[in-house]
């Protein structure tokens, strides 16, 4: 049970992987302590992103010494053939690595970004002649949205989501039609950015549902060890234990933007769901320099947002988005005059 195959790729993952994002704040000595860490519990998986600004490098920093014991899965958001092949290329060097087992594209959330990668001159071409010089073993896709890759299952190995007991839609259409073609499922932000308290508890709905592999991101040894240690125990959840994830769920619901982006566009011109991922980064990964940066390139942020009202009506949770841009933003502010 603690392990299993990755649908059609064939690996052989624990279940429990590690998720890349949050060693990007760490200092190379705590990152290199975290991944030992993960080694040492029996961690095999991997995942990173060409996006996470050091996280391939801090990974090779320690990874390297084990790669025949471990999986190393990365990402590339390029688009096209060439920029994908030269991705890869980066990531080997970053890893240092001759291969890697699982190279995704990052994040296909629009229609032309679905046609752009799968097309002529995309970028899935430009992984497949990586996969046949042998510098990538598998290929997948990841998106933030289910019914993306529901209409991409046939072209790749693995699809990477969002899944937890709050970002459950996948259970609807998505995951069922996976498991009838054998595509391996991982779930990414199992614990919705940390906003999630009863980890264990859902980290075990998500691999009773179906998903083969839960990737969290790690930062702490401490954190390493609560998260593995489920393995111990993957029995079906108990009757109690869904109700305190129900009561969870219910405490968490209203709050969460699930980026399906039914609010946009926006009359004012915000991004509104990249806004909602940048405040969990700022707040519940800690990434504040990730995130200030990220800020400072959009050409729209909180304080432009006209309190309108408009995205409220739009969206299926109601989440007052006006309300929480205004707060992040006081927050926001005041946080960064601190230092
Ligand atoms: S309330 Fe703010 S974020 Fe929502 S649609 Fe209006 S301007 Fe955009
Ligand atoms: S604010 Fe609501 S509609 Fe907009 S992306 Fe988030 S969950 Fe979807």
């Amino acid at each position: 049970m603690n392990e299993i195959i990755l649908g059609k790729t064939g690996l052989k993952v624990k279940r429990i992987g590690f998720g890349g994002i949050p060693i990007q704040r760490l200092p190379m000595k705590e990152s290199d302590t975290v991944l030992e860490r993960a080694i040492e519990s029996g961690i095999n998986f991997f995942d990173t992103a060409r996006v996470y600004t050091d996280s391939e490098e801090k990974m090779g920093h320690i990874l390297s010494k084990y790669r025949d014991k471990i999986i190393i899965a990365t990402n590339t958001y390029n688009r096209v053939a060439k920029g994908a092949e030269q991705d890869v290329d980066i990531s080997l060097k970053n890893l240092k690595t001759d291969y890697i087992d699982l190279y995704q594209l990052h994040n296909i959330s629009t229609d032309a970004d679905m046609e752009k990668v799968l097309g002529s001159g995309g970028a899935l071409e430009g992984l497949i002649r990586q996969k046949e010089k042998g510098k990538i073993k598998h290929i997948g896709v990841s998106s933030h949205k289910p019914w993306y890759l529901e209409k991409m299952l046939d072209y790749f190995e693995t699809i990477q989501f969002p899944f937890n007991i709050i970002e459950c839609k996948a259970n609807e259409e998505l995951i069922p039609k996976a498991k009838d073609k054998n595509v391996g499922m991982i779930a990414m932000k199992p614990v919705a950015g940390g906003s999630i308290k009863n980890v264990q508890y859902n980290l075990r709905y998500i691999l009773q549902s179906g998903l083969h592999i839960a990737i969290p991101g790690m930062d702490h040894p401490d954190q390493v060890d609560e998260n593995f240690s489920v393995l111990e125990n993957l029995k079906p959840l108990s009757e109690d234990e869904i109700k305190k994830l129900d009561a969870e769920k219910e405490l968490l619901g209203d709050n969460f933007c699930r980026r399906c982006e039914y609010c946009m566009p926006c009359p004012a011109g915000l991004n509104i769901s990249f806004l909602h991922l940048i405040r969990g980064y700022y707040f519940n990964y800690g990434l504040k320099a990730w995130s200030m940066e990220r800020l400072e390139m959009l050409e729209k942020g909180y304080g432009d947002c006209t309190a309108c009202g408009e995205c409220i009506t739009k969206c299926p949770y109601e989440l007052d988005t006006p309300n929480i841009f205004r707060e992040t933003w006081v927050k926001i502010q005041a946080d960064q005059k601190l230092k």
